[in-house]
């Protein structure tokens, strides 16, 4: 299964994502999380990567595009992939069909995840993640047991940095002028296929489930 995940910051593609990615046995490949695994080593990557991510800006395309390009080769891709958060611009999605048909390879779906701005700002705010196995809650809508500490594994939980209001609303009109653009594009192929965000997040993983297997 070949699989893009598309939609807003705070959308839910990271939540989905990892029970997607469970079920079809297949690799999670997120932009967002490969440049904050790099701005925590200090690599020059990283370094360049966090001057945007703090503004809500995307990094540029020459940056991601090769990035995504070597992950795609490597073993683990063979039974398909999950993208997470990539491609983000037309150009992108323009490079990634380059990167697939070079290898032989399509996309089969890709799922768009639309939920409104109130709630996206609501969610993004409210998100923690576990600084040492990633897992990811909601102060209000997904709680860890104790406050600020992990259930999985009892690390600490963290805000991100561009989950702060100014920040996630910068995000959510970068992501409708650079983004939304892709919906036409993949529509154009056939291969969208639009859920209601908003919804549970257990509802909404047996409805992506159900129409994948159709
Ligand atoms: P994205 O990867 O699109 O930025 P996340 O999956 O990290 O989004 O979700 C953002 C926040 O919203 C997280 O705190 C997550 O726990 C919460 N969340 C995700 N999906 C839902 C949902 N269906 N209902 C309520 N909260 C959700
Ligand atoms: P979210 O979906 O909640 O916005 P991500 O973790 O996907 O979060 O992305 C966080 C930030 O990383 C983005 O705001 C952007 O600066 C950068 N980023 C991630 N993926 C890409 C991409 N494909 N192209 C450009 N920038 C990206
Ligand atoms: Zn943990």
């Amino acid at each position: 299964m070949r699989l893009i995940l598309l939609g807003p910051p705070g959308a839910g593609k990271g939540t989905q994502a990892s029970a997607i990615v469970e079920k079809y046995n297949i690799p999670h490949i997120s932009t967002g999380d490969i440049f904050r695994e790099n701005i925590k080593k200090g690599t020059e990557l990283g370094e360049k990567a966090k001057e945007y991510m703090d503004k809500g800006l995307l990094v540029p395309d020459e940056l991601v595009i090769s990035i995504v390009e070597d992950r795609l080769q490597q073993e683990d891709c063979k039974n398909g992939f999950l993208l997470d958060g990539f491609p983000r611009t037309l150009n992108q999605g323009e490079a990634l069909d380059e990167v697939l048909s070079k290898m032989g390879l399509n996309l089969n779906r890709v799922v768009n995840l639309d939920v409104g701005k109130e709630i996206l700002i609501e969610r993004a705010i409210g998100r923690r993640i576990c600084k040492d196995c990633g897992e990811v809650f909601h102060i209000k809508f997904n709680p860890s047991k104790k406050e600020g500490v992990c259930d999985n594994c009892g690390g600490k939980l963290y805000q991100r940095d561009d989950d702060t209001v100014e920040t996630v609303e910068k995000r959510i009109e970068v992501y409708h002028k650079q983004t939304e653009p892709l919906i036409d594009y993949y529509n154009k192929k056939g291969l969208i296929l639009n859920v209601d965000g908003s919804k549970d997040k257990n509802l909404l993983f047996e409805e992506i489930v159900k129409a994948l297997s159709e």
